[in-house]
């Protein structure tokens, strides 16, 4: 039996002697591209169920069947923290998407936003990137990718309990701090391009459970913003604080 260096995400249900069935793409890779045969070890994950030790206990080409053989370590939730952007190009919104599984969101939501210049995303398609980046990063948890939505139907039954850190362009060099902030349920608001219309400032500055803050003294791409906001959030009130 070989060393379970392949971590993979599977749908089905991970338990103590759980049969995992594979659908043809995974039996391709497994069998076919990393050439693993019957007896060897692979890590399982499905973001519901922890993580699983398991072994392959019949290999095809068009399928096959892993057996669950013990849980290696339990589910790890990220904080409540969801990051809400405006699609941009297309490989920059892949990599909002990849960091922000990465570093912790609880769920991902593309946003229609005045100036958004993506009329659609294909939401598969970022939930998959969501899907490699928890295999890739050890993560146990896969973060929700929603569909895209108007921000301003968003906002219309935002939870009253949920703050929004709004990174807003217009505050470009104030001093602002995080501390003090209680750690509760959390959303980052991240502009596009073009940056926030004023109906969309006007909006979100009458919303109590909005908080604008200034991401440093120079005007940052959108997916440098998402990667700096989520961090700054993190060691503020996520899970890099001690303790
Ligand atoms: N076109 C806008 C302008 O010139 O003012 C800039 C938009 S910026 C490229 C994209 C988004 O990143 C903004 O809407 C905001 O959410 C965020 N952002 C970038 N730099 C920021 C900063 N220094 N402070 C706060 N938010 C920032």
């Amino acid at each position: 039996m070989s060393d379970a260096k392949i971590r993979l995400f599977v749908e089905h249900p991970l338990g103590p002697g759980q049969s995992v069935p594979l659908n043809a793409d995974q039996a391709h890779y497994l069998f076919g591209v990393m050439r693993l045969a019957p007896g060897d070890a692979v890590r399982l994950f499905n973001g519901r169920d922890g993580e699983w030790r398991a072994e392959v206990a019949a290999a095809g080409k068009r399928g096959g069947i892993l057996a669950c053989t013990g849980q290696a370590r339990s589910l790890q939730l990220p904080p409540d923290l969801w990051l809400i952007f405006a699609p941009i190009k297309k490989a920059r919104t892949d990599f909002i998407v990849e960091k922000a599984a990465e570093l912790g969101a609880a769920r991902i939501l593309p946003v229609q936003t005045a100036f958004t210049n993506s009329e659609r995303v294909r939401q598969d398609r970022l939930q998959a990137h969501a899907i490699e980046a928890a295999e890739q990063c050890g993560g146990t948890f896969v973060p929700e990718v929603a569909e895209l939505q108007p921000l301003a139907r968003l906002l219309d039954s935002w939870p009253e309990a949920r703050r929004i850190l709004w990174a807003d362009e217009s505050r470009v060099g104030a001093a602002e701090t995080l501390a003090g902030q209680p750690p509760g349920p959390w959303a980052i608001l991240i502009g596009p391009e073009g940056g926030f219309s004023d109906p969309e400032r006007t909006r979100l500055r009458a919303l109590p459970q909005v908080l604008p803050i200034s991401l440093g003294p120079r005007i940052l791409r959108a997916d440098t913003a998402a990667v700096a906001a989520l961090t700054l959030w993190q060691a503020a009130l996520g899970d890099w604080r001690a303790g």
